[in-house]
Parts: structure tokens; C-alpha cells; sequence
């Protein structure tokens, strides 16, 4: 099927990708994002074997890890005491000269994919939104926040979490829940020894994230009332107050977070459409569609994933009704396994649900994640 122009509303990490996957199939694409000045946030994020994979499918492997720590092991600490419970490596899908995964600061990373967007000839317009879509069945007309209008072939909602795009063509959609966890995020030097992902698992749960030769991003989870707004002022004391039970390891970096403003706190927010993903010529991607919690560091992963999926199948299918539907098919196994067993976890944590076994857990995602898509 000829494509001849596709709108993405959101310009994170999913829109990117389905940006530059679709202009590699030689798709007009424009994106509009709703920030005018495009900020993402400064900590970083862990990227896996299936994203190293992606990044070279997008041509765009290269400059996305000079901006980025790569790494091919994860280690996994337990208990108070923080002894060592596993040590693996992981599969190297992008080839044998590249690592297996890869810290990266999110400014970074967006760098990388808005860089790549660009020179695949996307059209980026910022500081805009949609008020309007009309689709009669044979185009969608799109009325934006500045009054300008457009007629697009398809249109993809890459709008996150709580997507305006979800509530326009699915209100009956199941909205964003919140599980009563929240992620506190902090910069640091990195050490050498911090060489590939660090995981302290319960009581106490956090980790260390390389990011860059000098930077790692550390991270620890709580379980709080509300997702209520957490003020600035007074940020490094409670990000502090949270670490209770630490590992020595953990204990011996605390009296470093001293910035309030450094501090990136964050509600954990999920959602998981089993119903349609689309409606007409319009359709979903990433969060909009499956947000995970950060538990089995995949969600990113999934989006970047779906804007190559379904950039591919819009080229394959004959109509963009059941482009749109091959590719929910396709996406479906992994989307549900990373969202419903990121939740699991988490509710594990909180002590919501018994204890399970989360290193064979591991084990059967990365099995799944490597896995062609
Ligand atoms: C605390 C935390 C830690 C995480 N850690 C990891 C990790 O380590 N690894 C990993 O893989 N994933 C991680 N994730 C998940 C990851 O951040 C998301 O899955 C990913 O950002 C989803 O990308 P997206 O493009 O679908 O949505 P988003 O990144 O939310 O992007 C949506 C974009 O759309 C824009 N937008 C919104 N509404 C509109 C509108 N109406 N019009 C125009 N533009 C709009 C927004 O401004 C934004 O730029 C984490 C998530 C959280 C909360």
C-alpha cells in the first residue's frame, strides 16, 4: 500500500522512532510535539539487547552509543546485607562488536532519535497539539492548536500515558492506574566498578545505571499514598528518607544526593489496552497503548519497537485498517508480557501478592526480547 503522508502527534521516544522507521520506507512524515521547548528530563534510562538491536535498524546505532555507557552484564544484589545472588551476561543482538545494552541519559537519547528524525527528512513542529480529527474513511483532516490544518493518509498517537489521542478514538478505554510506587532518580560520578547494570532487590529496591564514563544514574523505588506532586524544596532529603534498609553498597553513595533540584521523583503509572489499538486511520503506539512500570526496563523498548512494526506492516498491508491490525497481532505477546509482569513485580515489592521467583522471570523476558519482532 502507498502511504503518502502519516502524522505522529507526540515527539518522545516513540514517535521518533515510528518517525524515522517510516521515512525509511519513504513515508512524508510530520510529528508534532506538544512542548515548545522539547524538555526531557536529565537522568538516564537502561536500554536492552532489543534496543542496541533497534538502534541499528535505524540507522542511527553509531551516534547513540557515543552518547551512551554500553554494557553486556547485569548484577543482582540481595537482601540488607547486599550479597551478590547472579551475574550473567547478555545476548548481543546488534552483532558481536557491539555491546549487549546500554545506559543512556534521556536527553541523550532524544538527541539521537530527534538527530535521526531530521536527516530521515520528518518534519518536526513544535509547541502544537490537535483540536480536531475527522477521518472519513478515505483520510483523517486534522485541525491543530494554531488554527493550521492538514489531511493525512494515517495517524499515529505516540502522546504517552494519558494520550488525548487514546480518549478522541477509544473514550471507552481503560484509563492510566496508578500502582502506589513511585521511582526517585539522582546523577552521579561513576565509579569503575560500575560497569554494567547493578540491581539491589528487597527489602530494599534501587539500582545502579551507567550512563556515560563519567555519570551513572542511581535509582530506588517507594510506595507512597497518592501521586500528588512532590515539591522541589526538600527533594534530596526525602529522596534520602526513602532509602530504608539499604545495602552497605547503596548506604556508602546517600550522603551524596544533595541537590533538591536533581532529584527526578516519578508516580508509576501504567495502563494496558487488551481491545482495539486503533480506530479507522487512526492508531496507537508506546505508552498511549501499554504503559509499563520500569520493573523489567522495557517500556521504552516496546515503543521503539512498535514504530518499526508498524512503520513495516503500513508498507506490507493493503488497507491501514488491517496494517493497524497486523500489527496489534504482532506486538501483543511482547507488550503484555513486559506491562503485566513489570506490575507483578511491583506488586510483589509492595507485598500486595506473594513472593515469586523474578530471576526466572528475567530470564523468560530476555528470551522473549530476543526474539526477532
Ligand atoms: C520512572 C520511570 C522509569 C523508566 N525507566 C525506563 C527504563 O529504564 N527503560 C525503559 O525502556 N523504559 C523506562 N521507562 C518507560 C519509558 O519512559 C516509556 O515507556 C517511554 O517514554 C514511552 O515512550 P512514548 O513515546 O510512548 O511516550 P512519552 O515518552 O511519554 O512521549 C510522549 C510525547 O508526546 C507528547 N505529547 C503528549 N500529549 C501530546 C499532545 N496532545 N499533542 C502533542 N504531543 C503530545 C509529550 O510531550 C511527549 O513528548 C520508565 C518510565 C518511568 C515512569
Amino acid at each position: 500500500m502507498d502511504i503518502g503522508s502519516a502524522l505522529i502527534i507526540g515527539g518522545g521516544i516513540g514517535g521518533l522512532t515510528a518517525g524515522i522507521a517510516l521515512r525509511q520506507r519513504g513515508i512524508p512524515v510530520e510529528i508534532i510535539e506538544r512542548d515548545p521547548d522539547w524538555t526531557v528530563y536529565g537522568v538516564g534510562i537502561i536500554q536492552q539487547m532489543n534496543v542496541i538491536r533497534a538502534m541499528k535498524e535505524l540507522g542511527v546505532l553509531d551516534d547513540y552509543l557515543a552518547r551512551s555507557y554500553g554494557f553486556d552484564s547485569t548484577t543482582i544484589y540481595v537482601g540488607p546485607g547486599g550479597v551478590q545472588d547472579a551475574h550473567f551476561n547478555t545476548p548481543k543482538l546488534a552483532g558481536p562488536d557491539y555491546p549487549s545494552n546500554a545506559g543512556i541519559r534521556r536527553t541523550d537519547l532524544q538527541k539521537v532519535l530527534a538527530g535521526g528524525a531530521e536527516r530521515a527528512g520528518a518534519k518536526v513542529r513544535l509547541g502544537l497539539t490537535v483540536t480536531d480529527m475527522q477521518d472519513d474513511g478515505t483520510g483523517v483532516d486534522v485541525t491543530f492548536s494554531d488554527g493550521s490544518t492538514g489531511r493525512y493518509d494515517v495517524v499515529i498517537g505516540a502522546d504517552g500515558v494519558f494520550s488525548a489521542t487514546r480518549q478522541a478514538i477509544l473514550p471507552d478505554a481503560p484509563k492510566p492506574h496508578y500502582t502506589g510506587q513511585w521511582v526517585w532518580r539522582y546523577n552521579l560520578p561513576r565509579p569503575a566498578h560500575v560497569d554494567g547494570i547493578q540491581i539491589f532487590a528487597g527489602p530494599f529496591n534501587g539500582g545502579f545505571v551507567p550512563m556515560t564514563e563519567d555519570l551513572m544514574y542511581i535509582f530506588l523505588l517507594s510506595t507512597e499514598p497518592t501521586t500528588d506532586f512532590m515539591p522541589v524544596a526538600g527533594a534530596a532529603a526525602a529522596m534520602r528518607d526513602r532509602a530504608t534498609m539499604v545495602p552497605p553498597q547503596f548506604a556508602a553513595i546517600l550522603d551524596q544526593i544533595t541537590d533538591d533540584a536533581g532529584v527526578v521523583a516519578r508516580p508509576l503509572e501504567t495502563i494496558m489496552l487488551d481491545g482495539d489499538w486503533h480506530k479507522g486511520r487512526i492508531g496507537l503506539i508506546g505508552d498511549a497503548v501499554h504503559a509499563s512500570t520500569p520493573h523489567l526496563a522495557q517500556g521504552a523498548g516496546m515503543a521503539i519497537e512498535d514504530g518499526l512494526v508498524l512503520a513495516d506492516e503500513l508498507t506490507k498491508a493493503k488497507s491501514v485498517d488491517e496494517a493497524f491490525a497486523a500489527y496489534r497481532a504482532r506486538r501483543m505477546p511482547r507488550v503484555a508480557h513486559v506491562a503485566k509482569n513489570s506490575v507483578r513485580i511491583g506488586e510483589m515489592q509492595m507485598g500486595k501478592i506473594p513472593p515469586f521467583n523474578v530471576g526466572e522471570l528475567t530470564g523468560q523476558t530476555i528470551g522473549l526480547m530476543c526474539q526477532p519482532i
